[in-house]
C-alpha cells in the first residue's frame, strides 16, 4: 500500500483529486461521451513521476489509465476510481538536425512535434489532426499524409523510453529490449508508459495540397478514380477521401455552406512546381466545386481541420481495413455517406501502401500490411441528446461496408469500446506474438485500459 501523501512526495507535477479546482478539467478527455471520475490524476512532469504513478496504482490495485494526447475514442485516458496518468506536461520535442531525429516526450501532440521539426524543414509521419497525441497514435501504428512515402508513424520510430508495470525504466530500440521495441510498433499502450519516443525525420517542409470538394452526385466517380490512381501514384503524394458538410469558410461559396460534399485531401511532398500536376488525376475526377489547394507549410495542413474536432464532442467510431475497394463497396459508401449527419462527422478512407507495404509483415507488431486502405466511420457531434441517432449512423454505415472489405480487422486506434472483443482480428497476424511480449512485460495486465492484449498464459 502506498498512501496518496507518499505519492505526492514522489511526484513533481500536479497531483489532482476530486474537489480540487482543476479536477473537472483534468478528469476528462477529448471525447466527452466519457464522464469518468478517477480517484487521482497525476500530471507527470518527468519520467520519475510516471514511475511513482505506476507503483502507486500497482501497490493499491487501482486501475491505471495512461493519457498521452487524450484522443482515444473509447476514452482510455481516464477511468472511474483509479489513477489517470496524464503525460501532457511531458511534451518537449528535441530535434537533432544532423542525425535527422527527434525525441518527443510521451505527452507531445503532433502539433508540438511538427512545430519543432518544421523549424528545420523536417517531419515524420503523424496524424491528420494536430491535437492528437504522438504516443497513442504511434503505438497503434500511425496513419497520415506521409504514410505512402515514409511509412506508418511506428515505422519511423527508432527508440523509446518505457516505464514498465514493475516500475523499471527501460530503453527499447533495435539493440535493447528488441521484443519490447517490436511490440511498441503497433501493439498499442499494452506494454508500459512510454515517456519518450525517438523518430527518424525526413525533408518535408512546404507541401502542395489541401482539400478539394466535389458534388455528392460525383462521389462514385471520385472514389473510383482515387482507387485506380492511388495504388501506383508517386509516393510523395498523400491523399484521402472524405465526406464533408461544408463549414462556413471563405473558400466555399456562401450559398453552399451546410451542404454535403465529398472531398479529396491531398499532400504532395515532392518538388513544389510538380504539385499541380501530381494531384491533377484527382482534380480531373469530377468538377471541383470548392478548394483550398496550394503551397503551405506542412504543419498548416496538419492543423487545417482541427476546428472541426474540438475537445468536448461526443465520439463513436468504427473501423475497417480494406483489401480491395470494390464497386459494391463504393455503392455502400455512397448510400451511407450521403446521410452524413453533422459537420464534424465523416468517413475517411486512407491509403495504406507504398512505404508502409515495404515493411515486412512481421517486422513490427502492426499486423495488417496486406490492407490497401484503412476506413474509419467517425461519428462526432456536439449534443449528447443526439447520441442514439449518430451511433446508429456509424453502425449502419460500418455494417454496410464491412462485408466488402475482404478482411476481418480494423485499425485499433479507430476502434470504439465495444470493439474490445475483436482484439485478435484487429491486431491481426501479430496477435499471438504480442501476447507473449505482454506476458513478459505486463503479466498481471496492469496496462489494461487500452485495446487490450491478453497476456499469454
Ligand atoms: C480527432 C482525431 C483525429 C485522429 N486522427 C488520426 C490520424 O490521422 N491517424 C491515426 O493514425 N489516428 C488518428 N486518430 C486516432 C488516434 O491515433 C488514437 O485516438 C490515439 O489513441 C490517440 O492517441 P493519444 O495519445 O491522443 O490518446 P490517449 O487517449 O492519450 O491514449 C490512447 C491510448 O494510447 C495509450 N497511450 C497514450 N499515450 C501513451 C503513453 N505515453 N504511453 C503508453 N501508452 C500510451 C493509452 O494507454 C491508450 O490506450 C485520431 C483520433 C482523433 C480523436
Amino acid at each position: 500500500m502506498v498512501t496518496i501523501a507518499e505519492l505526492r512526495e514522489q511526484v513533481r507535477g500536479p497531483v489532482i483529486e476530486p474537489g480540487d479546482d482543476d479536477y473537472e478539467e483534468h478528469r476528462r478527455v477529448h471525447n466527452f461521451m466519457h464522464d469518468r471520475r478517477p480517484a487521482v490524476v497525476v500530471r507527470a512532469a518527468a519520467t520519475a513521476d510516471a514511475v511513482a504513478a505506476v507503483n502507486y496504482a500497482r501497490a493499491n490495485a487501482l486501475d491505471l489509465a495512461v493519457r498521452g494526447g487524450g484522443h482515444s475514442v473509447p476514452g482510455f485516458g481516464t477511468c472511474d476510481d483509479g489513477v489517470a496518468l496524464d503525460l501532457s506536461l511531458v511534451n518537449n520535442v528535441f530535434v537533432d538536425p544532423a542525425k535527422k531525429t527527434a525525441r518527443a516526450g510521451g505527452g507531445a501532440t503532433w502539433g508540438d512535434f511538427n512545430h519543432a521539426a518544421h523549424a528545420y524543414g523536417l517531419a515524420t509521419t503523424g496524424g491528420i489532426i494536430s491535437t492528437t497525441g504522438v504516443s497513442g497514435l504511434t503505438l497503434g501504428g500511425g496513419i497520415g499524409y506521409l504514410t505512402r512515402g515514409r511509412g506508418l508513424s511506428c515505422d519511423n520510430l527508432v527508440g523509446a523510453e518505457v516505464v514498465t508495470a514493475d516500475g523499471r525504466i527501460l530503453t527499447a530500440n533495435e539493440h535493447e529490449n528488441e521484443d519490447l521495441f517490436w511490440a511498441l510498433r503497433g501493439g498499442g499502450g499494452n506494454f508500459g508508459v512510454v515517456t519518450a519516443l525517438e523518430f527518424g525525420l525526413h525533408n518535408v517542409d512546404t507541401i502542395y495540397g489541401g482539400p478539394m470538394f466535389y458534388e455528392v452526385e460525383d462521389a462514385a466517380a471520385v472514389m473510383a478514380c482515387y482507387r485506380d490512381f492511388i495504388e501506383d501514384a508517386p509516393e510523395q503524394l498523400g491523399a484521402f477521401f472524405a465526406w464533408q458538410i461544408a463549414p462556413p469558410l471563405p473558400f466555399i461559396p456562401e450559398d453552399r455552406h451546410g451542404d454535403l460534399f465529398c472531398a479529396m485531401v491531398t499532400c504532395w511532398t515532392g518538388p513544389l512546381e510538380d504539385g499541380e500536376q501530381a494531384i491533377k488525376p484527382l482534380r480531373d475526377a469530377a468538377e471541383v466545386r470548392a478548394e483550398y489547394v496550394g503551397p503551405m507549410p506542412y504543419p498548416a495542413l496538419n492543423s487545417a481541420f482541427d476546428d472541426l474536432v474540438p475537445r468536448g464532442l461526443q465520439h463513436y467510431w468504427k473501423a475497417d481495413y480494406v483489401r480491395e475497394l470494390t464497386d459494391d463497396a463504393i455503392a455502400a459508401h455512397i448510400e451511407h455517406g450521403k446521410r452524413t449527419p453533422v459537420v464534424n462527422s465523416t468517413m475517411h478512407l486512407y491509403p495504406v501502401n507504398g512505404a508502409a507495404h515495404r515493411v515486412g509483415p512481421d517486422e513490427t507488431a502492426f499486423g495488417h500490411r496486406d490492407a490497401k486502405y484503412a476506413a474509419v466511420v467517425a461519428g462526432m457531434w456536439p449534443d449528447p441528446a443526439d447520441n442514439d441517432a449518430n451511433i446508429k449512423w456509424v453502425r449502419d454505415y460500418y455494417a454496410a461496408i464491412h462485408p466488402h472489405s475482404g478482411t476481418e480487422g480494423g485499425y485499433i486506434n479507430f476502434m470504439s469500446e465495444d470493439d474490445a472483443a475483436r482484439a485478435p482480428e484487429n491486431f491481426g497476424r501479430t496477435y499471438e506474438r504480442l501476447r507473449q511480449v505482454k506476458a513478459a512485460y505486463d503479466p498481471q495486465n496492469l496496462f489494461h485500459l487500452n485495446q487490450n492484449i491478453e497476456p499469454a498464459s
